[in-house]
């Protein structure tokens, strides 16, 4: 027997988060599990109703009839990972080494050669930037990121065209291009068109996951899974890794922090029984809204995470002050 507590949040975004996105208030809920062995993990439900999640509400309304959503389900595989280490009083950052993440970019026009620099000197290695606000600007955002000599992952979120995606491409000079780790989500998920996709640049598949006929493909139209722990089964995306040989990205939720140290500690976890397979992270989503008591806690040198206090994800005392509300099953 499960039970459940939440505690509500906001997150405050400092600018627009995507382009499907404008910067509103974020709510979320913080869930604490508790078993019947007593053990107690910790988890963040942050859905993206814009990416097609179910509401925060219908979600929780549907955990009080006892059923639980793919997110709610993950939550729980989470949790009980926290709830193990909490209870062998362990973090996840024990007996692991740190992962690099990206630097991610939600504006092209914060591309500027000085800043490229400076985040350079700080170790980072990758960039990550949200397409679809202005196709001329990133495009010339693409050459200082290539001339500063990083690596650079786009992420259209499926808002493109395959039309506009191909003209974007064969502008967009080879030396540049040589420098594009990946592509995300160029446009809907399609076998066909991401296939000619896949002959201008590598791709990566994020939202569209669930489109893609697993059961029939004999070869994948994308070279990289970005695994998203906070709704997607960890193991399955793992195995298909494995079977299509790809690689994977292991990615926060643009969520909490108790969310984006969840994801850290998968990284971690699969970087060390996957090793080359586990590309560098992107976990720095936190920097995407305004610092709150929890962020607060959250460190980093250059591209890393500095180790947190507390056991599991941490925030111990932090979650042990919150208000949490008993969930009643209906
Ligand atoms: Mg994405």
């Amino acid at each position: 027997m499960i039970q459940f507590f939440f505690s509500p949040y906001k997150l405050k975004p400092i600018g627009n988060l995507n382009a499907a996105s404008p910067a509103t208030d974020r709510e979320g809920v913080l869930l604490k599990v508790q078993w019947a062995d007593g053990a107690v993990g910790y988890a963040d439900l942050h859905p993206w109703p814009e990416f097609g999640d179910i509401s925060l509400a219908d979600q929780l309304a549907d955990l009080r009839r006892g059923r639980m959503s793919a997110q709610v389900e993950q939550c729980v595989w989470l949790a009980r990972k926290d709830a193990q280490l909490r209870k062998d009083k362990k973090s996840i950052f024990d007996g692991v080494d740190k992962i690099k993440n990206n630097y991610l970019v939600t504006d092209y026009k914060k591309i500027q050669p000085g800043f490229l620099d400076e985040i350079k000197k700080e170790g980072f290695s990758t960039l990550k930037l949200k397409m679809g606000h202005n196709l001329q600007g990133e495009a010339a955002a693409l050459s200082h990121v290539a001339a500063a000599g990083l690596k650079i992952r786009l992420d259209f979120n499926a808002l493109g065209r395959w039309q506009i995606f191909e003209k974007f491409m064969s502008n967009v000079p080879l030396t540049v291009r040589a420098h594009i780790e990946y592509v995300e989500d160029p446009f809907p998920f399609d076998t066909n068109t991401w296939q000619d996709a896949q002959k201008l640049v590598r791709i990566a598949i994020d939202s569209q996951y669930d489109k893609v006929p697993w059961q029939t493909m004999n070869h994948a139209p994308f070279d990289v899974i970005v695994v998203k722990p906070a709704k997607m089964d960890v193991d399955t995306a793992m195995s298909r890794c494995e079977k299509f040989n790809l690689k994977a990205t292991i990615t926060s939720y643009m969520d909490h922090p108790v969310g984006v140290l969840s994801a850290l500690g998968i990284a971690m976890e699969l970087k060390k029984k996957y090793g080359e397979m586990i590309l560098d992270a992107g976990c720095f989503t936190h920097r995407l809204f305004q610092m709150d008591v929890f962020s607060a806690e959250l460190s980093n040198q250059g591209p890393y995470f500095m180790k947190t206090k507390g056991t599991g994800v941490g925030f111990d005392d932090l979650l042990g002050a919150l208000p949490w509300q008993p969930l009643k099953l209906n």
